[in-house]
């Protein structure tokens, strides 16, 4: 027998030997168990201590001990209760407490959050959680509001409201109940909050009922502009003032104040939701939002995506408003040739497309190329971020200027997205002349976003409703066919005239 074999043989059992070596490694030196492998956190939150005891109890928990006995618990708030978060999953935090009741701590362990993953710094997580540092377990504690007599009223997270408030109600009932069962919170002075069943959604949509009786006069008006449009096209100026006063109600109240931009980022969690675990609870949690979208896609269904892209995007109202003040600061206006505007509307379908495909591997992926959308930038963070993004925003701000509605005409996968619902639509109530086009092109010409064929036909994926078209198509002395009435109508009035003198 030559060699080779017996080589051959030694490297298998030296291989086999390796791997059995590894496995005793890793059995012996792998992630220690429980809370133990929390241990650097628990330090941080318990400088004195020197153990952290085992798992126990229900809900479950673990002591934290030092030189002269226990000094308090630690939990996950994943093992006392899962509220979901705007991903649709819950935020696991590590909370630690001392045996008077005081917080030593709280650290996010876990999520799946988009806006904590982008947007929101490791430092202003860390500025969040600190706040929980030294007050006591079984507190009234406030995400923003007034302070009152036994609240306490700590800062939430500029652009991640909704997830700061999960965080809040979990990390509050969580520590709640650990003590309860621990016998701390008997006697203590705070037994009067002991466990709130209700579901946050409910807390957050009767906290904001005011803001939703503004939004739901708001979009009761859009529905009685609809209804009346082809009065109100009669009626240009009253249209006009309208319509001015809509927008800067759709940019301060929805959109700087509400923080309810609507976002392709909610299509794609809505998509997720479908296909995985759908649960309401995540979508209520944000009641502008969910009401808007509802709005939305009734709105949709029936008149297409330019109700909400005409009327309700902030960002929309935005660069519309701008666009409007730079004519009258005497600015250019620019115009792509027909040829390359139309060709430039394929990029937000192609952006569409390409985020679709990222967020069937994960939203957190997706979240990052959303940022394509300047709207987190403008209005959840108010330009006070790293200056890439706010360069970004400003640019395209300052391109619409120029060239109106830019963003919206060829980048925003938002609206792209709200044009399939709309190849549904029911009510085809924006009316054409058969001269439409034939010659007459004063509509296309006018149009604001160019959405009228040199044929005459309305690109109905494209039109932002803004009803400009429709004012043109009832002026008597404006639309050629209308003219031409008029015409012959004082003709036959001034000729029957003269006939009966
Ligand atoms: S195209 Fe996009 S940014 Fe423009 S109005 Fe529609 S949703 Fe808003
Ligand atoms: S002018 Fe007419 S076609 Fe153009 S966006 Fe306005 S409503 Fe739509």
């Amino acid at each position: 027998m030559g060699y080779g074999p017996i080589i051959v043989r030694l490297g298998c059992r030296f291989v086999v030997w390796l791997f059995v070596l590894l496995q005793i490694g890793v059995a012996a030196g792998g992630a220690p168990e429980g809370y133990a492998r929390y241990w650097p956190h628990i330090r941080l939150m318990f400088p004195e201590a020197t153990a952290v005891g085992a798992t126990e109890g229900t809900p479950a928990s673990a002591a934290v001990l030092g030189p002269d006995g226990v000094l308090g618990y630690v939990l996950l708030t994943d093992d006392v209760l899962r509220i979901p978060a705007y991903s649709g999953k819950p935020i696991d935090s590590l909370v630690g407490f001392d045996i008077q009741g005081v917080i030593r701590g709280v650290r996010i362990v876990a999520h799946k959050e988009p806006i904590l993953m982008v947007g929101v710094s490791e430092g202003d997580l860390a500025r969040y959680t600190r706040q929980y540092h030294g007050l006591r377990v079984g507190d009234d504690i406030r995400v923003g509001g007034p302070a009152g007599s036994g609240r306490d009223v700590i800062d939430g997270i500029s652009g991640a409201t909704i997830t700061v408030m999960v965080i809040n109600r979990v990390v509050t009932e969580a520590v709640r109940r650990v003590a309860a069962a621990r016998g701390l919170l008997v006697g203590n002075g705070n037994e009067q909050h002991v466990v709130s069943t209700e579901p946050l959604w409910t807390k957050l949509w009767l906290d904001r009922v005011w803001d939703l009786v503004i939004l739901g006069l708001g979009l009761a008006t859009l529905l009685l502009i609809l209804m009346v449009q082809d009065w109100l096209a009669g009626n240009p100026t009253l249209l006009q003032r309208l319509r001015t006063a809509y927008l800067v109600y759709t940019l301060l109240f929805i959109g700087v104040y509400g923080m309810a931009q609507l976002s392709v980022i909610n299509v794609f969690t809505f998509l997720n939701a479908l296909l995985r675990d759908f649960r309401w609870e995540g979508f209520l949690l944000d009641p502008m939002i969910f009401l808007l979208w509802g709005f939305v896609a009734f709105t949709v269904l029936l008149w297409g995506r330019g109700v909400y892209c005409g009327w309700l995007c902030p960002f929309g109202a935005l660069q519309e408003l701008l666009f409007r003040v730079g004519r009258r600061l005497g600015l250019p206006e620019w115009e792509p040739p027909a040829v390359v505007h139309e060709r430039l509307w394929a990029i937000k379908y192609v952006l569409l497309l390409g985020l679709f495909g990222l967020s069937l591997q994960s939203l957190g992926a997706v979240e990052q190329a959303v940022e394509i959308e300047p709207f987190k930038t403008v209005f959840a963070l108010r330009l006070m971020r790293e200056w890439p993004y706010v360069a970004y925003a400003v640019t395209l701000l300052a391109v619409g200027l120029l060239v109106r509605k830019c963003y919206c005409r060829y980048l925003c996968p938002l609206g792209a997205a709200l044009t399939f619902p709309g190849r549904f639509r029911i009510f085809d109530w924006l009316r054409r002349r058969k001269e439409c086009g034939r010659p007459c092109q004063i509509c296309a010409r006018e149009c604001e976003v160019r959405a009228i064929r040199p044929t005459g036909e309305i690109i109905e994926n494209e039109c932002h409703y803004c009803l400009d078209c429709q004012v043109s198509y009832w002026d008597a002395y404006k639309c050629p066919p209308l003219v031409e009435q008029r015409r012959k109508a004082q003709r036959r009035t001034r000729i029957s005239g003269d006939s009966s003198v």
